[in-house]
């Protein structure tokens, strides 16, 4: 063999060597990516703590047979910024779009760096804020894990009022009930038709505060948490008289006396329960931005 073929061979062996390592890392980056995607372990802790709170609270509840999604989602507060930036465009409406951001994301492109520090201020500056849809989510405003910071009690008050609206379908059932009302009555102005379902509205409000007080109640949180967190979470809105600032739930002061009176009745009492959802089965996307639970039964509804 002369010296031209070894060192050929040298250098394929070279080539071959570099190759296998350059693919080995790409897989490993491949696989920690994906990892890094799915892990609950690398989750943002305001998802860990959403997880252990309905951990908790699924040990004595039954927090029915359908998957719940959490998102914690950029805030309120991007509606009045996004506008301030003139990103979104539309005056009238609201800016769905840039409130529903994912907050844990740092955007690049176009004004890219706006949207970033509008991001920002948002969690510095916003209050609580939270929602429920029959669709199965709850989205959550990022600041609201700021103002409750070592408020975790509050935090699951949150959580337990939020499962509640999902397990109750509230919209429907207020809508269902607007039309039986109204469906005879060909007269009703559309405003006239409003105001009836926002009453409807507020009973379902209602029901979800006692449904919420009573799931922490069974999930060993102390006897008064409900009570007084909704205290607290009026105390950080500040202003709260105004007439058009939430119609949908009813006012503080009515709000506040229903709770105590459901806390002193007698059927505020805590059962256990031979079949509660824990534990829960949990899912979680990093790209997409969201945490899912499976709670614990036996069937799941297939349509
Ligand atoms: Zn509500």
């Amino acid at each position: 063999m002369n010296l031209g073929n070894l060192f050929k061979i040298f250098k394929i062996k070279k080539v071959l060597k570099f190759g296998f390592i350059f693919f080995g890392v790409n897989v490993l980056i491949f696989c920690l990516a994906f990892y890094r995607n799915e892990s609950q372990r690398f989750m943002p802790y305001e998802y860990k703590l959403v997880q252990k709170i309905f951990n908790k609270i699924s040990l004595n509840n039954d927090l029915g047979d359908r998957p719940v999604t959490v998102i914690i989602r950029a805030g309120e507060d991007m509606h009045f910024l996004s506008k301030d930036l003139g990103l979104c465009k539309d005056k009238d409406n609201y800016c769905a779009y840039y409130v529903n951001l994912n907050p844990f994301k740092k955007y690049k492109g176009y004004r890219a760096n706006d949207l970033n520090n509008a991001l920002n201020q948002a969690y510095l500056r916003g209050h609580i804020g939270a929602g429920a849809s029959p669709t199965g989510n709850i989205v959550l405003d990022r600041s609201t894990f700021k103002v409750l910071e070592r408020k975790e009690s509050y935090l699951a008050s949150i959580l337990a009022h939020e499962m509640f609206h999902i397990l109750q379908f509230g919209p429907f059932e207020a809508s269902l009930e607007t039309l039986k009302d109204t469906r005879e009555n060909e007269k009703l102005t559309k405003k006239e038709m409003e105001d009836i379902f926002l009453k409807k509205s507020q009973v379902q409000e209602a029901e979800a505060d006692l449904g919420g007080a009573l799931m922490l109640y069974y999930a060993d949180y102390p006897k008064d948490t409900f009570l007084k967190s909704m205290e607290f979470f009026y105390k950080q809105i500040g202003v709260i008289h105004e007439k058009n600032q939430s119609r949908k739930h009813p006012d503080y002061i009515t709000r506040i006396s229903l709770i105590k009176a459901f806390m002193n009745d007698e059927s505020f009492n805590k059962e256990i329960l031979d079949n509660p959802s824990a534990p829960l089965k949990w899912v979680y996307n990093r790209k997409e931005n969201w945490l899912r639970f499976y709670p614990n039964k036996k069937t799941f509804s297939t349509f």
